[in-house]
């Protein structure tokens, strides 16, 4: 193939594909290739779960050498990481030490084996992670901290995803493309990234549990690859234009990037609500207390069945439906607790970047103060613990209180937002309470409004509006008295104006109008007035 056409080449492949897809017949079978393609080379970097906060953006992002430079030279003791993490996650004292041990264990690791060849070459247990624990109590978000300190990327995927077979299901190998993505392309610094799986415990193959059969086993089987040590190819087998991108490098002879990518070095966590592991612990803690007349299993009768998670042993997990193998490669184990409601309250009081502070940087942008009580917190926290769905319920709650506030609030003249308890027992009453104790306040971001109307007049139609202030005043009154933002009044009030100043423009020259107050309450009255003058008046500007 001549090497100078090579790039032509490609384009003329990827546009009879495009055609090719566009058929429906072959659409299915090409849909993953089909999603390449849409994104762009490697810009779709987020994992569909990104969804979720974060925690703060970092101000000033690392270069990538800088990046692969701290990884390489990591240095961080299990405490500095455990401290970091206290400032976004709440509660979660057994996990953050845990992960804190493992992380630093294998960065350790990670970076004596680039110093040390030897070393490499030596035997290793990954120090992979299994967090148990119920939905929304950090799981993820203490692994997102984590990959954003050391500065590795992060994936999260559930396995369910990985349960279909099928040519154009989700292999488990492309979860290790994704981190690659995720690296924005960058193999050298994906092959020391962290991918998370969460519901694990739904690919548990346990005979007796309904639904589920040997393809549990063989996403297992396919994880437990990937856990230990593999080489993943960069594009799937789906991915045809990755594969032809490829092999015209290895034709032009340029010096070909990677095309495989390791796993030795990816840290693995996988994670899972466990609901019937915890009943299986406790009742073997059962058996046992009866069978041995142990007192040590205090308030087995307890309601949360999470405490027993903690007490899961190997066997628990074979006998729940798990390879040996895949459970010895989780050597690191930790359950996570539930969050009562005065943990949610304190992540409302101080997780860093949590989601009360996006509320009030939200209300922020309309320059609206928003202040709220410790009441109002605990009143929030209560509701959301009722959710039962952890931290997550504090995001349902916020939703539910303030989203008519920020609908409405915006277009008032109201600029301090005090939020009390009251606010969230009732935000409908609490809403139309406070619109109507400010009903007719105007602030100078309403008279402000009128301003932009006259702005986007001028640039849409060439003509200035001169607005005296009682006309703005008027204006604003209206918006209040009917409940309409300020621009669509004025949008009303001079609907025909576009066509009237036209015509008395041409006549006249005129650009500039003065509107008084009298405009405002009989706009069409006024227009009509100045158009049968100009037709009385000698074309000259004003
Ligand atoms: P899961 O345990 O299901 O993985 P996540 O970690 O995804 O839950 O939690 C969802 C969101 O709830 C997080 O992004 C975070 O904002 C908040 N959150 C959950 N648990 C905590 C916690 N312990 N401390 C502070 N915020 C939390």
């Amino acid at each position: 193939m001549p090497k100078k056409n090579d790039d032509e080449t490609i384009d003329e492949m990827h546009k009879q594909l495009r055609d090719l897809l566009n058929n429906k017949n072959v659409q299915v079978a090409f849909a993953p290739f089909m999603e390449s393609i849409k994104a762009g080379s490697e810009d779709s970097a987020d994992d569909e779960d990104d969804t979720e906060s974060s925690g703060p953006e970092a101000p000033v992002e690392p270069t990538r050498d800088e990046t692969l430079e701290a990884i390489r030279s990591f240095d961080r003791k299990p405490k500095e990481i455990r401290d970091y993490l206290d400032r976004f996650v709440i509660k979660q004292e057994q996990a953050k030490r845990v992960l804190s041990v493992a992380v630093c264990d294998h960065y350790n690791h990670v970076r004596r084996c680039l110093e040390d060849e030897n070393r490499a070459k030596a035997e290793y247990v990954k120090p992979n992670v299994l967090l148990l624990g119920p939905t929304g109590v950090g799981k993820t978000y203490l692994m997102r901290n984590v990959a954003k300190l050391i500065g590795v990327p992060f994936v999260k995927a559930d396995a369910t995803k990985f349960s279909e077979t099928g040519y154009v299901g989700y292999d488990v190998d492309d979860l290790v493309r994704d981190l690659v993505k995720s690296a924005g392309g960058d193999v050298e610094l994906a092959e020391f990234g962290i991918i998370y799986v969460d519901e694990i415990d739904k690919i548990a193959s346990e005979a007796s549990r309904s639904g589920r059969d040997v393809s549990g086993r063989g996403v297992q089987i396919n994880l437990l690859k990937l856990m230990e040590e593999t080489e993943v190819n960069l594009h799937s087998p789906q991915d045809m234009m990755g594969q032809m991108k490829a092999f015209m490098d290895m034709q032009k002879g340029t010096k070909s990037n990677k095309s495989t990518i390791s796993t030795k070095n990816i840290l693995f966590i996988v994670s899972g609500a466990f609901d019937q592991l915890a009943e299986n612990v406790r009742k073997r803690l059962d058996v046992n207390r009866i069978g041995f007349g142990s007192t040590d299993d205090e308030g087995a009768d307890d309601e949360s069945t999470n405490r027993f998670l903690a007490k899961a042993e190997t066997r628990d997990f074979i006998k729940y439906g798990f390879e040996p193998e895949f459970v010895g490669r989780l050597p690191v184990r930790v359950a996570c607790e539930e969050l009562t409601k005065e943990d949610l309250g304190e992540i409302l009081h101080s997780s860093e970047g949590n989601v009360l502070e996006q509320y009030k940087n939200d209300f922020d942008g309309y320059c609206i103060d928003f202040k709220i009580d410790d009441e109002a917190i605990e009143r929030i926290a209560e509701q959301a613990a009722e959710e039962k769905t952890g931290a997550r319920g504090l995001v349902t709650v916020l939703e539910r209180t303030f989203r008519d506030f920020k609908f409405e609030l915006p277009s008032s003249g109201i600029r301090n937002f005090a939020v009390s308890a009251r606010t969230v027992d009732h935000p409908k009453e609490s809403l139309a309470e406070l619109l109507e104790q400010n009903r007719d306040q105007m602030d100078e971001s309403m008279l402000a409004d009128v301003d932009r109307f006259t702005d986007d007049f001028k640039r849409e139609h060439g003509f200035l509006l001169r607005m005296r202030k009682p006309a703005k005043v008027a204006l604003v009154k209206i918006a209040l008295k009917e409940n309409r933002s300020v621009r669509a009044v004025c949008e009303k009030k001079f609907s025909d104006y576009e066509h009237g100043l036209g015509i008395i423009s041409q006549r006249t020259g005129k650009k500039e109008f003065v509107i008084e107050k009298k405009t405002i309450d009989d706009p069409d009255k006024e227009l009509s007035r100045w158009v049968v003058d100009s037709f009385g008046s000698k074309k000259s500007p004003e």
